[in-house]
C-alpha cells in the first residue's frame, strides 16, 4: 500500500512537474525574457525572479519607465575614482575630496560596498582605498588585478600615519591583508616613512552567544580585547 502511495504521489509531482514547464512555454516571450534576466542577478532564484516580472506586469508603465531608466543610465554616469578607486559620479570622490576627513589615516577595504557598511557606522572619519577584490589564485588575481601599488603610492604620502586594512575576515581577506602588510612592511624599510599598519579586530557579533561560537571567533575575540 505505502509502495502505492508513494508512486501516486511521485507521479503527481512528475505530472505538476509537466504542467509548470507547459505554463512556462505559455507564456509570451517578453515575460519569459524579463524573468530569464531577472534570474540572472545574484540572490533571485526563479521564483523569486517569477514574481518580480509579475508585479512589474502589473505595475504602472511609468514606474516600470523609471526603473529602466536607472538601469540604462547606470554605466554611463558611474566611474571609479581616480584616489580611492570606489563609484562615484565625480572624480575625486566626496570623501576624498572632502576637508573634514582625516587624511591621516588610510582604510583599506576591498570593494566599495565594503566601504559603504563603515560609512554607515558614522565612526571612521579617514579615508579610503579600495583595492577592488582579494587575492584569488584559484581565480587567477594576482597583486596585479588589484590596487595594491596605487596603495603604496598612497602611502608614500608625507600626510598618511597608518593604515588600515579592513579586508574580510575569509580565507582570501587574511591572505591579502598579509600581502598587503609585507608590502608595506617593505615600503617603510625602503622610504624610511614611519607608518602605523593595523587590522581591524574580530571577535564576536553583537547579540552573539559564546556557546555557538567557533573557537576561532572565540580565540580572536580573546586576542582583540581591550580595556574595560
Ligand atoms: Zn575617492
Amino acid at each position: 500500500m505505502t509502495f502505492v502511495i508513494r508512486h501516486l504521489t511521485l507521479f503527481r509531482s512528475i505530472r505538476s512537474i509537466r504542467s509548470i514547464s507547459n505554463l512556462f512555454k505559455m507564456l509570451p516571450k517578453s515575460i519569459q525574457n524579463l524573468i530569464d534576466e531577472l534570474h540572472k542577478l545574484p540572490s533571485i532564484g526563479p521564483k523569486s525572479a517569477e514574481r518580480l516580472a509579475f508585479y512589474m506586469l502589473y505595475r504602472s508603465e511609468e514606474a516600470n519607465n523609471e526603473l529602466a531608466d536607472a538601469v540604462a543610465k547606470l554605466k554611463g554616469e558611474i566611474i571609479t575614482c581616480e584616489t580611492c578607486g570606489t563609484f562615484t559620479e565625480k572624480s575625486p570622490c566626496q570623501i576624498c575630496e572632502s576637508k573634514e576627513r582625516d587624511k591621516t589615516q588610510l582604510c583599506v577595504v576591498e570593494d566599495p560596498l565594503d566601504m559603504i557598511a563603515l560609512e554607515k557606522t558614522g565612526q571612521y572619519k579617514g579615508l579610503y582605498h579600495v583595492l577592488g577584490g582579494v587575492l584569488s589564485p584559484d581565480d587567477g588575481i594576482g597583486p596585479d588585478d588589484l590596487k595594491i601599488s596605487e596603495l603604496k603610492n598612497r602611502a608614500k604620502a608625507d600626510l598618511v600615519e597608518e593604515i588600515i586594512l579592513a579586508t574580510n575576515p575569509t580565507m582570501e581577506g587574511e591572505t591579502t591583508a598579509m600581502y598587503v602588510q609585507r608590502e608595506l612592511k617593505a615600503l617603510k624599510r625602503t622610504s624610511g616613512r614611519a607608518l602605523r599598519i593595523t587590522r581591524i579586530a574580530r571577535g564576536l557579533p553583537v547579540g552573539g552567544d559564546l556557546e555557538y561560537a567557533d573557537e576561532i571567533t572565540i580565540a580572536r575575540a580573546m586576542e582583540g580585547r581591550r580595556e574595560y
